[in-house]
């Protein structure tokens, strides 16, 4: 077990599980369960609000197995729900302030992680979404907004030489980042400030505390920061999403493609993909499309999908024509957690100290920051400007039974697919996915 590595992405590549951090006291004040993001954030902005808490942090496994250790790397001020929606939804001034909270935290992950994890390379330069046909670039005109600025094809190609450009969106506020050195940077200073954190234990929350393999530890305040590698009951489904990572490219090839101050990027397809440059000079690109389990039960091989992983590697050779002797070298894929209405959710109950923080859908790096700065404010009973977020304490809406949540969770991943297909083929916007977007609640 300990010489395998801490999970299956290539930012874990060449490491191997601590295997070492499994000693615990039987009681402190706050138990974390899951050594993800969210668990070490959780952490971190509590200590900074009262450092001397005891804190302990169980991780089933290793730190970063989770799909923080694995991600896409982008730490970008994107939302589950679109911004038109959430206008709607909760108006005009939540909506300001959510985008106005998540740029502020993109930048003091920029500032923490350039103390406690240089070797995470964040560098902020921004988002590229480019349009390859008509439909797309119809869709992604009528969705620029004041963050998102519409550049033609000729301004666009600057900074990205892709193939069918028809021009795309830039916003400003993201980053790239290796994530699993920022996993790794936080773990090293939460443990230098004195947190403890216990691998290889699963933890399950009891009264007054949890149980961590079969000791009882005592906590007035417990947090389930596990997202998507737990239980999910109907309040979030599992749903992969895969990656794959090509050799080093020379600078050659980059200089054909462009991207040189490493800005993430995506085409504006509807089902999600999403893509960086490494820090070492590698294009790292995933994308969604495997199909969600029967009764949110997470299931390995779907990690492995290898129709998905081909077909990303086609993409890639598509948009760059360039890549087309250039071998992809790891292939890998995790799980993110969503819920009915697309939110994602920080909970606090005061009376009986029990706190869970996720439901992120796969844009939970700058999320789970917030989520957790949220959190704590919460627990030492400090109101902020961003415990009057939107999404602070709401309930959770269930998903529907089995099998309907099968049935529909999977026709809507498969038509997303079909409606790409029908607007490249056609170039007009798919009747497929007009008929899909009212179900899918974002
Ligand atoms: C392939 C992929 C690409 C992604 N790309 C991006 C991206 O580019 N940008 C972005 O914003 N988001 C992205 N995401 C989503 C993002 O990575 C997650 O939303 C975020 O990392 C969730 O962090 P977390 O700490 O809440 O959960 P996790 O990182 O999943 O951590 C949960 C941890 O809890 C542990 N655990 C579970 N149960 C127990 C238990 N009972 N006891 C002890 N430990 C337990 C698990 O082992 C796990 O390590 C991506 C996700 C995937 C899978």
């Amino acid at each position: 077990m300990q010489d395998l590595p801490p999970n299956n992405s290539l930012w874990a590549d060449g490491f191997k599980q601590s295997g070492k951090r499994n000693e615990f006291n039987n009681s402190y004040d706050v138990a974390i369960i899951g050594g993800g993001f969210s668990g070490l954030w959780s952490a971190y902005h509590l200590l900074k609000l009262d450092p001397k808490l005891s804190i302990v942090i169980f991780e089933a496994k290793s730190t970063g197995y989770g799909a923080s250790g694995r991600n896409g790397g982008w730490v970008s001020s994107d939302y589950p729900v679109y911004r038109k929606t959430l206008e709607k939804r909760h108006g005009l001034d939540a909506t300001d302030n959510l985008f106005k909270e998540l740029a502020n935290a993109i930048d003091e992950i920029g500032q923490i992680s350039g103390q406690i994890a240089p070797k995470a390379s964040f560098v902020k330069s921004g988002t590229v979404t480019f349009a390859r046909n008509k439909a797309q670039e119809r869709r992604l005109k009528e969705s620029a907004d004041s963050e998102h600025f519409w550049k033609s094809a000729g301004e666009l190609g600057q900074l990205i030489q892709v193939t069918d450009l028809r021009g795309g969106l830039f916003n400003p506020q993201c980053a790239t980042i290796n994530p699993f050195q920022l996993v790794l940077g936080l773990a090293n200073y939460l443990e230098s400030k004195g947190v403890v954190i216990a691998e290889g234990v699963f933890a399950t929350q009891t009264n007054g505390g949890v149980l961590a393999n079969s000791s009882l530890v005592k906590a007035p305040v417990v947090i389930r920061a596990s997202e998507a590698y737990s239980n999910p009951g109907r309040e979030f489904i599992p749903l992969y999403s895969l990656m794959i990572a090509s050799e080093a490219l020379s600078e050659e090839i980059w200089d054909q493609i462009g991207v040189k101050n490493r800005f993430t990027f995506a085409e504006g397809t509807h089902l999600v993909n999403y893509a960086q440059r490494t820090a070492d000079n590698r294009l790292a690109i995933g994308g969604r499309g495997a199909s969600y389990p029967f009764g949110s039960k997470l299931i390995e091989e779907k990690e492995m999908t290898s129709s998905v992983h081909q077909n990303l590697e086609i993409m890639a050779k598509r948009w760059f024509p360039v890549l087309k002797n250039v071998k992809f070298t790891h292939a890998w894929g995790g799980a993110v957690a969503i819920t009915r209405n697309w939110e994602p959710y920080v909970q606090f109950d005061k009376s009986t100290g029990s706190a869970r923080l996720g439901g992120y859908a796969g844009d939970g790096v700058t999320m789970s920051y917030l989520a957790s700065k949220i959190l704590a404010d919460l627990i030492v009973g400090r109101e902020s400007n961003v415990t009057n977020l939107h999404f602070v304490n709401r309930e959770i809406r269930k998903w529907e039974i089995e099998p309907l949540r099968y049935l529909a969770v999977n026709s809507l991943v498969k038509l997303s697919g079909i409606a790409d297909k029908e607007e490249a083929r056609t170039g007009r916007p798919s009747l497929v996915s007009r008929l899909i977007s009212p179900l899918i609640l974002r």
